[in-house]
């Protein structure tokens, strides 16, 4: 499948939409998935457009998988998650809905301070 260069996490990458960012370097975006399945839900993007990771060069799925990493242990420090679960969906026959390739991070078991 061509890229779509009008797709929304194109457009969010742009600027164009407006997004909660919580990490970007020159690689990579990360974001507030607007459809949270859990608190703290955050999708990690590459900046190089492709749809699904079969399409990502290795080089982009490495600093991709860096960033996924690193968001990781933002999730843990800020929000005491014990567990996070990822997910990536590549192929409409997959679920996938937004064809840039994206990461979802689902945190599990958010520990509240001061709760059992
Ligand atoms: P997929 O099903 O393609 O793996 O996941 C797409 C994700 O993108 C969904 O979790 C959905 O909530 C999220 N999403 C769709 N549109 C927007 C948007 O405009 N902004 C943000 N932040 N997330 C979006």
């Amino acid at each position: 499948m061509a890229y779509d260069n009008d797709n929304i996490f194109a457009k969010i990458l742009r600027g164009e939409i407006p997004a909660f960012k919580v990490h970007e370097d020159e690689n990579v975006l990360a974001f507030m998935d607007i459809m949270p399945q859990a608190d703290g839900h955050v999708l990690v993007i590459p900046k190089t457009p492709a749809v699904t990771l079969l399409d990502l060069p290795a080089d982009a799925a490495a600093t991709t998988i860096q960033a996924v990493q690193k968001v990781a242990r933002g999730l843990k420090a800020a929000l005491n998650v014990e567990g996070i679960v990822l997910m990536q969906l590549s192929g409409e026959a997959a679920g996938q809905t937004v064809p840039h390739v994206h990461f979802h991070l689902i945190p599990t078991h958010i520990h509240h301070l001061g709760k059992h």
